[in-house]
């Protein structure tokens, strides 16, 4: 049966997996609708994720910044903030974006449909609009429904006191004291934001090292430097209990461990919640409809990105780690060639060899490829190079020193398995190491590319020279 409205594909979702999808998709000559439950498009990246944090970090980058350069004979007074207006340029920023992929859409065609959708059938979604309900029929469906905040139950999340990144990123005041539960990269992202603003950070953290997915050896100089500049780090330590007062909520703490004693009860103005995000695999309908839906709430999809339900696909957030805004719309484009493509697309597959992470915390932390953690869990060899950017003569420079790079090289061929680097701009310098790793480049391929100097990037060459052996002599 037909709906009110009928396409070929429907995305559900304008995120950055399913706007990136509908416009592959239109471009390839298909007739696309995109169901979106909010009136701007863009997801949690481009509302209330990537876009305003990194907005914001901008900022805090300014601050810290003219604060430190003391050092070097320039001294600025104390900051003078003015909340509303930061606030309003964060929300142009976003507003600039959502508002150029409404202008995208309509440039491809792509008919929005806004409201919450339903799957009712395995060809039918029922949308809820501001309207009315109204149906869509398709022949593909690509699911980019994305992830919600989690949360530990049982805290008092009806306070207002107790936020989650949403609440955090509105930037309603600056607290005087506040505890980021969670020392992943949402929760020290935000803390380096309201630090850079005044506020005293506190982080806790369950497991034994903050940003858990990231080796050890990149996240001690991020730990060495926000230890300084927060009240508290709370490793191996649970939060047991949020007691609402009236001058604060109150924490209890649980230690995790035998070695570390559990930090006293403290009393905080405020309290971001960042223990993670889950999948919104089971708010749609579509276990209804016979689409497997796996007991956290992701979607299993294979290699193409189709459900056990061969016309629906799924990708992003709701159909597994790492819940990255790039990973989704590079999922989100090859789904839409391989529906748009039909035979001839059927061996396209998601081969991604490796997805880069960034922490554009201060300094930023950035990995792709195999980590050391992973290898040797796995228990492949790999040959280690490291440069330290205490001999970076553009670090050096910076007075940001505190960075290194890594490679990890594969010990026979000398090709690239993986790569991590912290310091300034990690994020934009790993973008090399998975150009070279999906390239299969070796050792030899970046130590005879030249790097212009001086240069961060050159970090990256310096790392292949170690690997080599002619540098030797750095300490
Ligand atoms: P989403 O962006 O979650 O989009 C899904 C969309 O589907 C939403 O707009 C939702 O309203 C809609 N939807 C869901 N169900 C329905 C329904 N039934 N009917 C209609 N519409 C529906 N990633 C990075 O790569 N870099 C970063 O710097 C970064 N920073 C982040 C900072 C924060 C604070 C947060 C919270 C996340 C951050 N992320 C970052 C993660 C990134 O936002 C996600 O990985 C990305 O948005 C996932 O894209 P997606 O298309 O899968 O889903």
């Amino acid at each position: 049966p037909q709906g009110d409205i009928h396409a070929d594909i429907v995305v559900l979702g304008a995120g950055p997996g399913g706007y990136t999808a509908a416009f592959r998709a239109a471009d390839l000559g298909k007739k696309v609708v995109m169901i979106e439950r909010y009136p701007t498009l863009g997801g949690v990246c481009l509302n209330v994720g990537c876009i305003p944090s990194k907005a914001l970090l901008h900022v805090a980058k300014v601050i810290t910044e003219a604060e430190e350069t003391g050092r070097q004979g320039i001294v600025f007074g104390k900051p003078a903030i003015e909340l509303n207006k930061l606030r309003a340029w964060k929300e142009s920023v976003v507003a600039k974006l959502t508002k150029g992929l409404t202008g995208l859409a309509k440039q491809r065609k792509v008919r929005v449909v806004q409201g919450t959708g339903k799957f009712v059938s395995p060809n039918m979604i029922q949308v809820e609009t501001p309207d009315g309900l109204r149906t869509v029929s398709f022949e593909h469906c690509i699911i980019a429904a994305g992830s919600s905040v989690a949360s530990i139950p049982g805290f008092p999340y009806d306070d207002p006191r107790l936020m989650d990144s949403t609440g955090a990123l509105k930037l309603e005041d600056i607290p005087k004291r506040m505890l980021i539960i969670g020392g992943g990269i949402i929760g020290l992202e935000m803390a380096t934001v309201y630090d850079a603003l005044g506020c005293k950070i506190s982080v806790v953290e369950l497991m034994d090292q903050l940003i858990p997915g990231a080796d050890a050896d990149l996240v001690k100089p991020l730990h060495r430097r926000i230890q300084k500049r927060y009240e508290a780090i709370y490793l191996r330590t649970k939060v047991t209990g949020i007691e609402r007062r009236e001058d604060g909520l109150r924490v209890t703490f649980e230690s995790a461990s035998d070695t570390v004693p559990a930090p006293e009860p403290q009393l905080y103005d405020r309290i971001l919640m960042a223990v993670g995000r889950r999948p919104n695999g089971r708010d749609s309908g579509v276990e209804n409809i016979g689409v497997n839906v796996d007991e956290r709430g992701y979607i299993p999809v294979n290699k193409q990105l189709r459900t056990n339900v061969p016309h629906i696909f799924a990708i992003g957030d709701i159909c597994g780690e790492p819940m990255l805004a790039h990973k989704a719309s590079h999922e989100g484009k090859l789904a839409a060639e391989i529906i748009a493509g039909g035979e001839h697309a059927t061996e396209a597959a998601f081969d991604a060899r490796a997805i880069p992470s960034v922490a554009y915390t201060d300094p930023e932390i950035a990995w792709m490829g195999l980590t050391e953690t992973e290898a040797d869990k796995q228990g492949i060899e790999y040959e280690r190079a490291v440069f330290p950017w205490a001999a970076s003569g553009r670090a050096i420079a910076m007075a940001r020193d505190e960075g290194l790079t890594k490679l990890l090289l594969d010990k026979k061929s000398r090709r690239i398995l993986g790569a991590g680097i912290v310091g300034v701009n990690a994020g934009e310098l790993i973008a090399e190491t998975v150009l070279g790793l999906e390239m299969g480049a070796d050792m030899e391929d970046i130590g005879l590319t030249i790097h212009p100097h001086p240069t961060l990037s050159e970090t990256v060459f310096f790392a292949t020279e170690i690997a080599e052996g002619s540098i030797t002599d750095l300490y």
